[in-house]
């Protein structure tokens, strides 16, 4: 959830993330982008601090009434030192002054979802499979799984749910964030397809587990983090 007012930053941010497999959603006011989080859940907010209608600290203050546990990266201008100060002191995770670099802004969002999910590491392995969150790339033993830009993201937000349910509103959410969404059987075609790729490439346990009624989790029963 991106919300920024300047145009141009917002469509270069955008442009960025979703050549790194992000899909975002973009606000241009405050009040917008707060009806959104409450609506969809997004996996990580950039929050701008000068917005037309609301300042940036009272956006993050009525988001954490609601939803604490959003990760927020806010960005600023120098001059809002007092406000950024106000925002990291109210429960932002993360700040960056304008101007930035887009490969750190994006650095530093993949490390806001891995930590708020509880990983301290960026490569999670499940047995012989491995899923480097930096590379964005699934491995089994000594092979590339190759997979679309969606079905990693839907296996990358599983494993990050570290065997926690994933329902399929969720990954409906995070795959298309509530616009132009598919009918929600597309999420049970992915799946099929994902697990025969992995299958395939020599994976022995089934690891997407069908929790009927609820939606997918992965077998952590082999999952550990190395460095
Ligand atoms: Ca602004």
């Amino acid at each position: 959830m991106l919300i920024e007012d300047d145009v141009w930053i917002a469509q270069s941010i955008t442009e960025s993330l979703e050549a790194e497999g992000f899909h975002v959603d973009e606000a241009d006011r405050g009040e917008d982008g707060l009806e959104l989080a409450g609506l969809y859940e997004y996996q990580v907010m950039i929050l701008d601090l000068g917005l037309p209608d609301m300042r940036g600290d009272e956006v993050l203050e009525n988001l954490r009434q609601k939803n604490t546990n959003l990760p927020v990266l806010i960005l600023s201008g120098d001059a809002e030192v007092e406000s950024r100060l106000s925002c990291l002191q109210s429960g932002a995770d993360d700040y960056l002054l304008k101007p930035f670099n887009m490969q750190e802004l994006v650095a530093r969002l993949q490390a806001l979802v891995r930590r708020a999910n509880g990983h301290s590491q960026n490569i999670l392995q499940f047995g012989e499979l491995t899923l480097n969150l930096t590379a964005r790339d699934v491995i089994v033993g000594d092979k590339r799984v190759d997979l679309t830009s969606k079905e990693y993201q839907m296996f990358e937000l599983l494993c990050l749910r570290k065997g926690n349910v994933v329902s399929k509103e969720s990954f409906l959410d995070h795959l298309y964030g509530g616009m132009d969404e598919p009918e929600m059987k597309i999420i049970d075609v992915f799946i099929c397809k994902l697990r025969k790729k992995i299958e395939k490439a020599g994976a022995r346990s089934p690891l997407i587990q069908t929790v009927w009624g609820r939606g997918y989790r992965v077998n952590t029963d082999e999952m550990e983090c190395s460095a």
